[in-house]
């Protein structure tokens, strides 16, 4: 029987779990106590629904991903939502509504009493252990791998994991990030030490804000989901003035409410139109109460925050990385299907064909031979002596708005050798592919390269410290 080590265990490393487990694979997957998927707020994009059809929502993915979106890896996948929703099906998630959100043209999210996460999570988690997946609490901090080839996973306890295949579905980076309504212990390590290795990763400058994070009194970030906005509420500053069209997608609204911010103002979400707030959303009805607001009567004060990492490991349309015997999926992985800007609920449906298909994949290879397995060693990692200076530079010099000048400062930041390699990689290839792209597009935003430039309409690539845009003429070396 084959083996297969999973890194993650949220929508995505479920899903191929059980995916794997049904057909005869010996699964192991390692994860830590949270993931963004039980976070998850309004849903799943499905274009499944009279009315709608791929055609539209492969538009609009393109669209909002302005138009660098890998066009196989959009229908691939796409063409692939009937049987996630089988699947789902399947396992006992029951949806109640299809919502609209910003960037959609119809109304296409599945969405169960918006925590749609908590319920999709506890399904794929009875299934795998009605499946007997071995779940491991433990930190993977590293992969094993030797000229090309992926022999497993290192854990936090210096141990070697030898699998034939392995596949990486860790979430993205966005917990290198102050601000994050997401899991904070998603802070791209593994991606950063397959790129440390001669992985080749792609787009790691796009990071997606999203407008409408909420502070608590307590200082907890949580993040009130665009179906609110979806369901009518407006944006206004301090003087009841509206500033953005609160259904442009998110890169459009994120950039104008911080730019309220900076001239000043104080953003509010008006949502006192919506009298069925408590029954549509009542988890962020719960804390907004909780908290001394109540959406019926207040403006609800909300801030930008880091939300999705569209760059990840480089992979094909069946979620094969370039080296042999290693997968990515979920928010770990780019496809290409995101483009410069995702689309709201296009990660749900990725995460879950992304899982299914890296299953058939697997059944096709026959993965690494496991008698030229050597045990690795790395150094174990204690992310709490640097991780919050990590964290205030990405926010400061990698954020929504970058310029030169900012990013050289990451630059040289994530160049100290002090800093953890996996760290230290994944810090470099973002910040070197953000000073490359010396435009504006999507999800990133250069003050002084405001505007598209149509030289850079390509997907990057950050290989062995490089960073390559179009790769044959520019490239930014990371490291010195
Ligand atoms: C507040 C919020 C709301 C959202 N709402 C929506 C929505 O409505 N629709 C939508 O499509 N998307 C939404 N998203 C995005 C969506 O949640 C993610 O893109 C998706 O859940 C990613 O799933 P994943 O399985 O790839 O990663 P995750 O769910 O993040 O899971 C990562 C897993 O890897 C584990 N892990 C990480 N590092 C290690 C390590 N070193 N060792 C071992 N384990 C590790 C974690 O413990 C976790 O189990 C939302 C995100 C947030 C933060």
């Amino acid at each position: 029987m084959k083996s297969v080590g999973i890194i993650g265990g949220g929508l995505a490393g479920l899903t191929a779990a059980v995916s794997l487990s049904e057909r005869g694979y010996k699964v192991k997957l390692f994860h830590l106590n949270g993931s963004n998927s039980e976070r998850i707020q309004a849903g799943i994009s499905l274009p499944i629904t009279s009315g709608d059809s791929l055609h539209l929502h492969a538009m609009d993915t393109m669209r909002v991903g302005l138009y660098i979106n890998d066009e196989d890896a959009v229908w691939a996948t796409l063409s692939k939502s009937t049987e996630a929703y089988d699947f789902l099906k399947r396992i006992g998630v029951r949806f109640e509504l299809v919502e609209l959100e910003a960037g959609h043209s119809r109304p296409r999210v599945f969405s169960i009493r918006n925590e749609t996460g908590l319920h999709v999570m506890n399904a794929l988690r009875e299934k795998v252990e009605e499946l007997g997946v071995e779940m491991l609490e433990r930190m993977a901090i590293g992969l094993i791998i030797e000229e090309g080839k992926c022999y497993g996973i290192i854990d936090e306890k210096g141990e070697s994991h030898f699998f034939n295949h392995t596949i990486i579905a860790s979430g993205g980076y966005t917990g290198l990030y102050k601000r994050t309504a997401g899991y904070p212990g998603n802070t791209g390590m593994i991606l950063g030490d397959y790129i440390g290795k001669g992985g080749i990763a792609s787009n790691l400058e796009f990071v997606q804000f999203h407008p409408t994070g909420y502070i608590t009194s307590k200082g907890k970030i949580m993040l009130i989901s665009e179906a609110v906005r979806g369901s009518g509420a407006k944006l206004v500053n301090e003087e009841g003035e509206r500033f953005v069209n609160e259904l442009a997608p998110r890169d459009v609204v994120s950039l104008a409410v911080y730019r309220q911010e900076r001239e000043g103002h104080s953003v509010f979400l008006d949502a006192r139109n919506i009298n069925d707030f408590e029954a549509r959303f009542p988890s962020i009805y719960s804390y907004l109460t909780n908290d001394g607001i109540d959406p019926l009567k207040d403006l609800i004060p909300i801030t930008p925050i880091a939300h999705y990492s569209i760059g990840g490991a480089m992979v094909d349309v069946y979620y094969s990385t370039n080296i042999k015997g290693l997968y990515a999926i979920g928010e770990a992985a780019d496809s290409g299907f995101h483009g410069a800007n995702r689309l709201a609920s296009n990660s749900s449906l990725e995460c879950i064909v992304s899982g299914l298909e890296v299953a058939r994949t697997l059944s096709r290879k026959e993965g690494v031979d496991l008698s030229n397995a050597r045990p690795e060693s790395l150094k174990t990692i204690s992310s709490s002596s640097f991780i919050e200076r990590v964290r205030e530079v990405m926010w400061d010099s990698v954020g929504l708005e970058r310029d030169s000048k900012e990013l050289i400062n990451a630059l040289n930041f994530f160049r100290n050798k002090e800093l953890p390699q996996q760290i230290r990689g994944l810090g470099l290839g973002i910040s070197s592919c953000a000073m490359l792209r010396q435009e504006s597009r999507g999800a990133h935003f250069r003050r002084d390269y405001p505007y598209i430039d149509e030289r850079y309409r390509h997907r990057s690539l950050y290989k062995d410290g490089i960073c390559y845009i179009d790769p044959f003429s520019y490239y930014v070396k990371a490291q010195e």
